[in-house]
């Protein structure tokens, strides 16, 4: 079945090997399918968006070959009060300060019935297990509760990703979402917001946790895993890819459309991969 994926980039850092694996995953499932993909600039905590560092990263994504088809409207220039106001049977506000919660683990629920009429805004998750489907892994049954009511307006008015991104996948006809299996099983929490709004889930797809040298997840802080780098070490598209597809399940290509044509999610290693 055609697909309609997207790169949705956080402008928060260059782009490192970890969203170069996560992205080429979602480029060649869409790609493979004949399906199309979007590209949307996830900015919803704009305190943290940078035009300069927004720039680079489009800028990378073009060398590395990972073209999309439509640029929608990046988060901040989106209104989701509609969206919360959507759901204001399924929400309650929280008065909880960091140092109250500091310590809990998941956030216990403390003001699902207290009435209050200011703090952020909290969705009720309902009971129950979700059955998590991942084109990768196939199903597995979380139970939401594990991470708690997620909030989706902040206490200072900003929205969350967590609503932000359902909402922008359901307005942008997104059908397939590929991300990091370490946010797999957050995926229930997502899967319910869906629910919520009464639309209906798209389809998963966990690319591997990629890891640093020291065990910890990738991140802008394992300098020599910036795409900046490898350019400015004078290597090449094909080098990374040479790198990275054989962590998607493809051996034997360092070529992105050849890739396409073999591209199988079932192939996909279930991770996670230390990178040297
Ligand atoms: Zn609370």
């Amino acid at each position: 079945m055609s697909v309609t994926g997207r790169l949705a980039p956080t402008p928060s850092g260059r782009l490192h090997l970890g969203n170069v694996t996560a992205f080429g995953c979602a480029w060649l499932s869409a790609r493979s399918s004949g399906g199309r993909l979007l590209l949307r600039i996830e900015d919803v905590d704009s305190g943290r968006a940078r035009a300069d560092v927004e720039a680079s990263i489009l800028e990378d994504l073009r060398w590395l070959g990972l073209h999309w088809d439509e640029r929608t409207a990046p988060q901040r220039d989106r209104d989701y009060e509609p969206w919360l106001t959507r759901l204001a049977d399924r929400t309650y506000r929280c008065t909880c300060t960091r140092a109250e919660l500091a310590g809990l683990g998941a956030y216990p629920g403390r003001c699902r019935d207290a009435g209050h009429t200011e703090g952020a805004v909290r969705f009720r998750l309902p009971d129950g297990e979700v059955d998590v489907v991942d084109r990768a892994r196939g199903h597995r049954r979380v139970d939401p509760a594990t991470f708690g009511d997620p909030v989706l307006r902040r206490r200072d008015g900003v929205f969350a990703y967590n609503l932000a991104v359902v909402v922008d996948d359901l307005v942008d006809g997104v059908t397939e979402v590929v991300r990091g299996a370490d946010l797999l099983d957050y995926t229930a929490v997502q899967v319910r917001l869906w629910e919520a709004l009464g639309a209906t889930p798209p389809t998963w797809l966990h690319a591997p946790l990629i890891l640093g040298p020291d065990g910890r997840k990738l991140s802008k802080s394992h300098g020599s895993a910036e795409i900046g780098a490898w350019r400015e070490a004078g290597r090449t598209a094909r080098d990374v890819w040479r790198l990275v597809l054989p962590w998607l399940g493809i051996e034997g290509t360092d070529d992105l459309e050849e890739a396409a044509l073999r591209f199988d999610p079932r192939a996909i290693p279930a991770g996670p991969i230390t990178t040297g």
